[in-house]
Order: structure tokens, then C-alpha cells, then sequence
């Protein structure tokens, strides 16, 4: 089939519908249901969006396998004009939803390119490893992950929660496959995306009561016994209301696995506590870091013009603290930009001559991006303060006996009513909404826990040498009995 249109996602969506749950009501079609649906339709642009004339040179190329088109997100890098032609793919998906769908399916394509560039570290499960890639290449399949364990007691490994199999964890063998069960949290997009590849994120345990959580596997997510448990929607009818959130919530939900059958030839690891432990080695944070700093780079951007718009219209941009602030946004913005530029001028090939991009400045972006959103966040707020509240319930006002007090009061210096209330609805769909605490909570934690991350990735595994030796050689430049001051000036 090769690369999809919007058409082909619904399609095969409404033929192959998850099992989801929100509340006590089970989904039969994601693809009309009112609160999916918006979703799977923003998906579905972006499909056809690769298809644009304008486009296609940097979003679609030739499959090595079968010469049909195949989406750029999943193009093995050559070359680093090979990484800007990805740059400028994941650049145009990010700006179609105005960065507002984290895990549009450029994400997930990124990082399973890396899995199948360095499939050798699966040993025994190799070749499964790119099949799988393959498959989902030449599909154009959307993908989700679940990786983190369920919330229920942080304190104690997997073999000691509540439940044997709270955990997922496996349950027995058999000659078709293994038998999984227990819960993972949480399948951003999971409702409306087609498969899902799953792993630990914690580490595991290498004791032998804890082997049978060691696991990683890729599944359909309308496969028999697989169950999503959604979050409440944030879903909004309106478009002109709730611009972002009647079009882009990304519904998230935790997957209950209830004894599901996973083919041998969809197993990744099999109870293999030092593979699971050491999955950074696929270096998959290289690609995903490079997509996700783009995205962010484009929601910021996005989030900075509407500051500025808005601003604009009640003249609140002369004051020298607000263009502070609006300055703080875009000094974000480029430092993401240089990053990403960095990531792929230093990108060095492997032995197989691929060039992942560095993955050094785009950790750099991860760890200062989960904390520079949330200002950026409180910064809308900030400078268009009541202005995020001074808005009507409805367009319905315009056609109403009040029409007139709108027209008078809500107008901006120099823009109408209608022009002015139709922007700051925008903004407070993002500051101070469900639909933006959301955002928030998702930008300090997609990809795991912030403090951790710093740790490990700035600090424990950062190389310290640079600025260890500077330190040493001022130490060395001067001892106790000789300071540096004698016989100067003699
Ligand atoms: C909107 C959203 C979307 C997400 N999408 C996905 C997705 O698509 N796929 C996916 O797999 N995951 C997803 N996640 C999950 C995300 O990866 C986790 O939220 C993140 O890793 C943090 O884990 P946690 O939520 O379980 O928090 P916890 O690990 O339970 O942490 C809660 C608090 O306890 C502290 N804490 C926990 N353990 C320890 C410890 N051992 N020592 C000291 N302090 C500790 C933490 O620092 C934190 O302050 C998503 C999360 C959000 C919010």
C-alpha cells in the first residue's frame, strides 16, 4: 500500500476499532463518535497533507522494498540532507496541528526507525524487529507506545504490587506465542491509532520472580483482550469557542491487557532483564528528540504570535515588561532552532554510514522544554490576564439582544468584536483550559518523569570531561607555596 491518505486511516480505523472505554460507554466507531472523531479527523489531514504537491519532495519518498511511496518519517538516514529532509517533514506535521498533537504519527514512525537501524541489539528477536518496522512502513500505520507501569505503588517492584499481574507481565507460553496480562499507562492516542508497541520504562528487577515483566512486544490495538480505558475527553463542539480543543485533543488512556495472545513473531525481548535495562542503546531519543524539539519549536512559535496578536489588539504590547516576556518565548524558540540545526550538522554515520541526529543538544531541548512550556504557559497568562476570562459563553451573542454591548465593550483599539473575540478564544483554549492544564502536564512529562531525566541525561551519562579539564588546568597552573601574584611586575 504504501504511504496513506486520510481516507485510507478512517478506513482501516472504522474496520478495526479499538476497544475503548470512556466512562461506561464502550466505543463502536472512533471515527464518528463526537468525541473522538475531531481527533481522528486532524489525523487524517495530516495523512493527506504528505500528499500535497508542494510537499510530497520532502514528506514521501520510494520504498527500498517495493518503490511505492512511503511517508519520510520512516527514511533511514544516509546522508544529513537525509536528516533535513526529516527536519522539514516532522516541521510541516508539527505546524498542520500548530504542534498541538504531540503524538502525530511522525513520532512514533522516528522511533521505530532507530529500533530497525539498530535491530542487531534484539539478538534472538532481530529479524522481528524489521518485519515489524517494515510492515508498519509500508502500511503507513499510526502508532502508539505504553511503557509505564500502573500508578499503584511506586515503592515496590513489579512481583510485589497488589496483584501478580497488576503489572504487565507474562502469564504462560505457548507454540502460537506468549500470553500477556495486566495494565500499562498511558496510550496517548491510543483510541483512534492502529497499533501499539509496548515496553518497561522502569527498570527491572534482575531477579527470576521478576523476568516474566522483562518483555516488549507490538500488537494491533483491536486485538481480542486488549481494552482502553480513555480519560475524560476534552473534547468541545465549537470550533469557534474551543479552536484547539474541538480539533486536537489527543485522547489518552490506559491499556488493560486481559490475557492477550502475542505472536512469537511480534515479541521483541522475551524476559530479558539486561535488554529492557539497556533499551537507550537503540538510541531511538535521537530521533524522537529531533521530532519532538521541532514540534515544540512550532507550538511555541505559534503560542508566540498569539501573544503578540493579541496584545496588539489592546495595545498591552508597549509595555516594556510584556515584550519582556514575549521576548522570553522567542528566545526559546531560537535556542530550539540552533539545537535542532546542531543535532544534524554534528550528526556522526554509524558503521553502516546512517546518520542518527546528535542526540546531545536535543537532550539539552527535552530537559529545558518540560520546564520552559509551562512558563510559557504562565506567561499567556501573564500578559493577557483578564482578557482570557473577558470572553462571551458563545458565538451566539452576535445574533442576540446583547449583540450591541458586545460590539461596544469587546471590541480592541483599533479590531472589532468579532476579530478580537475570535483570537482570545484561541488563547484561553490553551492557558485556561482543560484542554491547556492538559498540554501542560503533557509537555513536563511525555517522555518521563523531568527530574529523572536531568539526571541521567545532563548529569550521569553527560560527558564531564570538557569541564572537568578546564577546572584542572586552572588547578594546575598554580600551587600553594607559589601564588600566582610572585614576581609579577618584578
Ligand atoms: C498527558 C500525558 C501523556 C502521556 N503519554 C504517554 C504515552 O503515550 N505513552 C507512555 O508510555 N506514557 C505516556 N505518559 C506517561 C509518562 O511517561 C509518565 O507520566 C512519566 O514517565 C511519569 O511517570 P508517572 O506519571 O507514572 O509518575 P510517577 O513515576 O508515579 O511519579 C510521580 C511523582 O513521584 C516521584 N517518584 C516516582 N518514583 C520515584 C522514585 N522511585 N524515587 C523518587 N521519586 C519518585 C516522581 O518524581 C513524581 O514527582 C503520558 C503522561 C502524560 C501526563
Amino acid at each position: 500500500m504504501g504511504a496513506r491518505r486520510g481516507i485510507d486511516y478512517i478506513e482501516r480505523l472504522k474496520n478495526n476499532p479499538p476497544e475503548t472505554w470512556i466512562g461506561k460507554e464502550k466505543v463502536t466507531d472512533p471515527t464518528t463518535h463526537p468525541l473522538i472523531a475531531p481527533a481522528v479527523q486532524s489525523i487524517a489531514r495530516l495523512y493527506d497533507s504528505q500528499w500535497e504537491p508542494e510537499k510530497k519532495p520532502y514528506m514521501l519518498s520510494n520504498s527500498p522494498d517495493t518503490g511505492e511511496w512511503i511517508g519520510n518519517s520512516f527514511l533511514v538516514p544516509k546522508s544529513k540532507e537525509d536528516l533535513a529532509l526529516r527536519r522539514l517533514m516532522h516541521r510541516d506535521w508539527a505546524e498542520e496541528t500548530y504542534g498541538m498533537m504531540g503524538r502525530s504519527t511522525d513520532f512514533m514512525s522516528a522511533m521505530l526507525t532507530a529500533w530497525y537501524v539498530n535491530s542487531d541489539f534484539f539478538g534472538p528477536y532481530e529479524e522481528n524487529v524489521r518485519n515489524y518496522f517494515e510492515h508498519v512502513r509500508e502500511n503507513d500505520l499510526y502508532l502508539t507506545h505504553v511503557l509505564i507501569d500502573p500508578q499503584v505503588d511506586r515503592s515496590k517492584p513489579p512481583s510485589e504490587q497488589p496483584d501478580e499481574f497488576t503489572y504487565l507481565g507474562v502469564v504462560k507460553e505457548t507454540d502460537e506465542g506468549i500470553i500477556v496480562r495486566g495494565a500499562k499507562m498511558l496510550a496517548t492516542a491510543g483510541p483512534y491509532a492502529d497499533e501499539m508497541l509496548v515496553w518497561p520504562f522502569h527498570l527491572r528487577k534482575p531477579t527470576e520472580k521478576d523476568y516474566k515483566y522483562a518483555i516488549s512486544f507490538a500488537l494491533p490495538l483491536n486485538t481480542p483482550g486488549v481494552r482502553l480505558i480513555s480519560r475524560e475527553p476534552f473534547t468541545r463542539k465549537s470550533v469557534y469557542d474551543h479552536p484547539l480543543s474541538s480539533q486536537f485533543d489527543e485522547l489518552d488512556g490506559v491499556v488493560i491487557f486481559d490475557d492477550v495472545l502475542v505472536p512469537w513473531e511480534r515479541v521483541f525481548i522475551y524476559q530479558d532483564v539486561e535488554r529492557v535495562n539497556t533499551i537507550w542503546k537503540l538510541n531511538s531519543n535521537a530521533m524522537t528528540g529531533h521530532q519532538t524539539a521541532i514540534r515544540l519549536q512550532a507550538k511555541l512559535q505559534f503560542l508566540a504570535g498569539l501573544v503578540m496578536k493579541s496584545t496588539e489588539m489592546v495595545n498591552t504590547n508597549q509595555f516594556p515588561h510584556v515584550q519582556d516576556m514575549m521576548g522570553e518565548i522567542t528566545t526559546y524558540i531560537e535556542l530550539i532552532r540552533a539545537a535542532v540545526i546542531a543535532s544534524e550538522v554534528t550528526a556522526q554515520p554509524n558503521s553502516a554510514g546512517i546518520y542518527m541526529p546528535n542526540v546531545t543538544p536535543l537532550y539539552a531541548i527535552r530537559n529545558s522544554g518540560n520546564r520552559w512550556y509551562p512558563r510559557v504557559r504562565e506567561i499567556i497568562q501573564f500578559a493577557i490576564a483578564g482578557g482570557l476570562m473577558y470572553q462571551p459563553a458563545d458565538a451566539g451573542v452576535f445574533d442576540s439582544p446583547i449583540a450591541g454591548d458586545i460590539r461596544k465593550y469587546y471590541r480592541g483599539a483599533d479590531v472589532t468584536a468579532e476579530e478580537k473575540i475570535k483570537l482570545f478564544k484561541i488563547a484561553a483554549d490553551i492557558a485556561v483550559s482543560d484542554f491547556g492544564s492538559r498540554h501542560e502536564l503533557y509537555e513536563r512529562f511525555y517522555s518521563g518523569d523531568p527530574m529523572f531525566l536531568r539526571i541521567q541525561t545532563q548529569y550521569t551519562a553527560y560527558d564531564k570531561s570538557e569541564s572537568l579539564a578546564l577546572v584542572d588546568r586552572l588547578l594546575a597552573s598554580y600551587e600553594l607555596e607559589k601564588p600566582v601574584q610572585e614576581g609579577v611586575g618584578k
